[in-house]
């Protein structure tokens, strides 16, 4: 007898909603799409437990007709297209008829619904798995589905959710991402009873941006709009210095669809690349409109990706967009000047060179050029070593001095050693921290003016969030009331003369932190900031009292060779090193020294 069997019904449900129901963020995705198609101006989501307990979602759209509630939860009934044409140039946000199906086969669902042309409405409930049952209901025209028991008949899908904080975190984004781009309609989202934002219908990109992100983000938007051969791109990008550490707030969509591609966050990265430092990525919210006959978007259950068409041309046109949009030409001008001035000498000879202005005429010789050419070549074979250990260096040290407000420079024994000042007060204070943490005794600095921070809705909360976490280090942060929090202490570390800009990029940093990690890994993040945050500047000028102490306090320091991102903090240059380095030891010096003296040394 054979082996292969077809599968029925409910077990293909069961491994198709596998692709589209992940976790509650997903849900809420499918369901806000379903409020759009339907026109609504407004959508209400509410959560409950992150989404696991309970997810509502409410809107004032067209509704479904009573003819077509039997059918909505099933498997491949859709309302949006009828022929392989209409795949072709799909112009809503859904058309697989999947959405319903798979969350009724994976949840208990309740739909109720009325649509516009009709008196009474529908009540379509469905258990997990089950058939849906259809009844008459009441309701102003619009839908509701209401989404609880999520998994409960796949539990191995229930253990794979994260904890409800997480999960509701990644609802904020969900609806905050449409809300971004879809500042026609409405959209509140209520978590555990909680308001956590409400944006009117009809606001402009920038009254969305502010009600989303906060003012500070929207005082530094650049709306830009481009059009060629028929391709608008549109939206905004933040000037620097706001960035993030991490892609989380690109946000890219095709025809309104938010999507995520890799191509066009790198177009929009190149687009600023010298104006952000490394690692950190830009802000931006851009839209792609072009025919829906060039767009695929059945390439991925949940659409997350697209195809588009000629996507090669349409890379570059953003990266031009967003170059021209944040004036990076005239920016750059200004920094090639400085760059050239700081150039090598043998570097910025040749390039003027081509210039045609010859290094004779600067005043440099040939001669002397191929000799400085010369220095610069040999000097790079000094290469400072890393110090991992101090069982190689011994005894007194002897403060040099400081190098550009950045190395201290110490004689210990017969090594120079170069000390990052950052990096070792890091390193001191992390270490600081993290014993006083698991002793439960971390001093703490009372603000004798408690400051008022504005941030942005989402960032408010997640700061709210771990609100505990960062008592336990010292800070006291508490809820102000609209988008604001109040820091009434800090980690004494953090030094009374740290400034509300101080407070707001620490704070920035914090953000950045993720959530998912366990409580350890959490805390540690937490105390890395504190530290590096707290910790001496490259550029702040030291006395040699200060580098002492600093050198005093570091040698008493575990895993002192490091900064707490993993940077070494101490390089050595031995004498033995210099000697080499300077034609002082070697064969040729022994030669050298016979020729003069007569004998050996
Ligand atoms: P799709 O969106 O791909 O068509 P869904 O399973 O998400 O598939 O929804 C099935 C059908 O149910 C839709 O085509 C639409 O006709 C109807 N429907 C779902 N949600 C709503 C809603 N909020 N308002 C009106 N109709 C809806
Ligand atoms: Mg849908």
């Amino acid at each position: 007898m054979g082996k292969i069997e077809v599968l029925d019904n409910s077990l293909i449900s069961l491994i198709s909603a596998g692709e589209v129901v992940e976790n509650p963020a997903s849900i809420v995705k499918e369901l806000i799409e379903n409020s759009l198609d339907a026109n609504a101006t407004s959508i209400t989501i509410e959560i409950e437990s992150g989404g696991i307990e309970r997810i509502n979602v409410s809107d004032n759209g067209e509704g479904i007709l009573k003819e077509d509630a039997p059918l909505c939860a099933l498997r491949h009934s859709t309302s949006k297209i009828r022929t392989k044409e209409d795949i072709e140039s799909v112009r809503t946000y859904g058309f697989r008829g999947e959405a319903l199906a798979s969350i009724a086969s994976m949840a208990n669902v309740v739909i109720t619904s009325r649509h516009i042309d009709e008196q009474v409405g529908s009540r379509i409930e469905s258990k997990a798995g089950g058939i849906p049952s259809v009844s008459d209901a009441a309701r102003p025209a619009g839908t509701t589905v209401t989404v609880t028991n999520l998994f409960e008949n796949v539990p191995a899908r229930r253990k794979h959710l994260s904890n409800p904080r997480v999960e509701s975190h990644r609802v904020y984004e969900t609806v905050a991402g449409h809300a971004i781009i879809r500042n026609d309609v409405g959209f509140r989202l209520i978590r555990d009873g909680n308001l956590a934002f409400e944006c009117p219908p009809n606001q402009t990109p920038r009254d969305r941006v502010l009600c989303l992100w906060g003012s500070d983000i929207a005082k530094h938007l650049i709306d830009f709009q481009h059009e060629e051969n028929g391709v608008v791109i549109s939206g905004f990008v933040a000037k620097p210095p706001i960035s993030r550490g991490n892609r989380g707030r690109e946000y890219f969509s095709v025809r309104k669809r938010p999507i995520t591609d890799d191509r066009l966050s790198l177009a929009v990265e190149q687009a600023y690349s010298t104006l952000l430092m490394k690692g950190r990525f830009p802000v931006c919210c851009i839209d792609i409109g072009l025919d829906p006959k060039m767009v695929d978007a059945n390439v991925h259950p949940t659409k997350r990706e697209v195809r588009v068409q000629d996507i090669d041309k349409i890379v570059t046109m953003m990266r031009e967009a967003v170059e021209r949009a944040i004036g990076k030409a005239s920016y750059q001008e200004g920094k090639q000047n400085t760059l050239e001035r700081r150039r090598a000498p043998s570097e910025s000879a040749t390039e003027t060179g081509k210039q045609g202005v010859s290094p004779t005429s600067m005043g440099i010789s040939a001669q002397q050029k191929t000799v400085s050419e010369q220095l610069v070549l040999d000097s790079q074979k000094l290469e400072p070593d890393i110090l991992e250990t101090m069982d190689e260096i011994q005894g007194a040290f002897r403060i040099l001095g400081q190098f550009q407000n950045l190395y201290l420079l110490v004689e210990l024994d017969d090594n120079l050693l170069l000390i990052d000042q950052h990096a070792a007060h890091e390193r001191i204070l992390y270490e600081q921290l993290k014993s006083r943490v698991q002793e439960n005794r971390i001093p703490i600095q009372e603000l004798l003016e408690p400051l008022v921070l504005e941030l942005s809705p989402p960032d408010k909360e997640r700061i709210l969030d771990i609100s505990h976490e960062l008592h336990e280090l010292g800070f006291s942060v508490g809820n102000f009331g609209g988008n604001e929090i109040l820091v009434s202490t800090l980690p004494d570390v953090f030094g009374s003369r740290a400034t509300r800009e101080d407070i707001l990029a620490f704070v920035d940093r914090l953000l950045e932190i993720d959530l998912d990690s366990a409580r350890q890994g959490f805390m540690d993040s937490v105390m890395r900031i504190t530290a590096c945050h707290s910790a001496i500047r490259a550029g702040q000028g030291l006395n040699n009292q200060q580098i002492s102490n600093l050198l005093t306090e570091l040698l008493r320091t575990p895993n002192k060779f490091n900064c707490c991102h993993g940077r070494p903090s101490i390089l050595y240059l031995s004498k033995k090193s210099l000697d080499k380095a300077f034609g002082r030891t070697g064969p040729e010096a022994i030669a050298r020294f016979i020729q003069r003296h007569g004998h050996p040394p």
